[in-house]
């Protein structure tokens, strides 16, 4: 039996475990690189999944044996603790997209498994005369990823074309439609955070709902996005954005304002580029990526009472902190 903390893994899990991943199963695998940050401590466990039948199998084998898990996509959208992941990390490349064969109808319904990176999705619609994904031709990350923040730009988001998911939920695949997944601003049902002692529900594949780009316009704006993005955001390593916008406002203006700017913590620097992009200029630590997030939510409510919320999730074991600073919270933020 292998322990992990309090979690057991029994050998023939393992064994079967071994079997399912595409290059065999890694322990204490460093995530960093798994990680668009290239920030992250190791997994107890890892594997990586390439076809949807192997990842179902191992998610009926982990539901029965209660072992706990965790999946990842693109890594994009996460800060994983420098302690790392306790469990089994499955990195998820179950990449085939279903185009169907009809293309003369005015919609398309596209079925696209979740491991499907979003960019090359929306670049391949357009290349077939399809319109609703150019606002997506540049964002990093999975579709599972994306259905789970309903990640969005330029005006359109994951919500405008999303039809249904198919998602492994309490041992068994189950059908979820649009108003089962309470879409909002970069939420959706699945980003809600479930007890740690469940395991969490799954999208296996989702169906899209594309238009025939009767206009030729979806290539236009997406070359005008591309360019939009060249011109505001850095290409180093990052998570994109790492705050929501408040109400009304931008997150990357406030800290901006905040005199924020180029301020670095170790090797964590905020973007001289764009304000709410938080940048590992080489060995950068999940800790010093926190401290930066706390400085600027200390600074932005300090002079402007605002409280910035994070829009990244925080993956593994933080217990050793450091922790996000609140308000009132008598711990000093070192502005210094
Ligand atoms: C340079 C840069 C620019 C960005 N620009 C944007 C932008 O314009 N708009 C935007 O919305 N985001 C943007 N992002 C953030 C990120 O690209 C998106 O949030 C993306 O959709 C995350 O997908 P992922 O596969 O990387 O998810 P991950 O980071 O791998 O995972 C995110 C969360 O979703 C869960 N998850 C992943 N896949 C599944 C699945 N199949 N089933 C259930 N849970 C799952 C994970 O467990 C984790 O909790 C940007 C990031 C970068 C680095």
């Amino acid at each position: 039996m292998q322990r992990t903390g309090t979690t057991q893994f029994p050998p023939s899990l393992l064994e079967e475990l071994d079997t399912l991943s595409r290059d065999g199963l890694h322990r204490r695998a460093s995530l960093a690189p798994f990680t668009s940050f290239r920030i992250g401590g190791p997994a107890d466990f890892l594997m990586i999944v390439h076809r949807q039948e192997d990842l179902q199998r191992t998610l009926a084998i982990l539901h029965q044996s209660r072992a706990p898990y965790l999946l990842l996509g693109g890594g994009s959208n996460i800060l994983v603790s420098d302690a790392g992941v306790r469990g089994l990390v499955i990195i998820n490349q179950c990449r085939r997209i279903y185009w169907p064969e009809n293309v003369h109808t005015e919609v398309l319904d596209v079925r696209v498994e979740s491991g499907a990176l979003l960019a090359g999705f929306a670049r391949e619609s357009i290349q077939r005369g399809l319109a609703g994904l150019s606002w997506a031709v540049s964002i990093p990350g999975t579709v599972g990823g994306a259905i789970v923040g309903n990640a969005g730009a330029h005006g359109g988001d994951i919500a405008s074309v999303f039809l249904e998911a198919e998602v492994w939920h309490r041992g068994r695949i189950e059908h979820w439609p649009h108003n089962a997944m309470s879409f909002a601003y970069r939420q959706s049902i699945l980003k809600q955070n479930w007890p740690p002692s469940a395991q969490p529900p799954i999208i296996l594949a989702a169906v899209f709902r594309l238009q025939r780009d009767v206009e030729g316009q979806a290539a236009v704006e997406a070359a005008r996005h591309i360019a939009h993005r060249r011109r505001t955001q850095p290409t180093d390593k990052s998570a994109g954005s790492v705050f929501r916008n408040p109400p009304n406002d931008y997150a990357g203006r406030l800290i901006e304002a905040a005199g924020l700017k180029g301020r670095c913590i170790g090797q964590a620097c905020i973007s001289e580029k764009h304000a709410n992009f938080f940048v590992n200029q080489g060995q950068a630590t999940a800790a010093d990526i926190m401290a930066l997030m706390n400085l600027a939510r200390y600074e932005v409510w300090r002079q402007f009472h605002v409280l910035l919320e994070p829009e990244i999730r925080f993956i593994g074991d933080w217990s050793n902190g450091p922790h996000l600073w609140t308000p009132g919270n008598q711990e000093r933020v070192d502005a210094s």
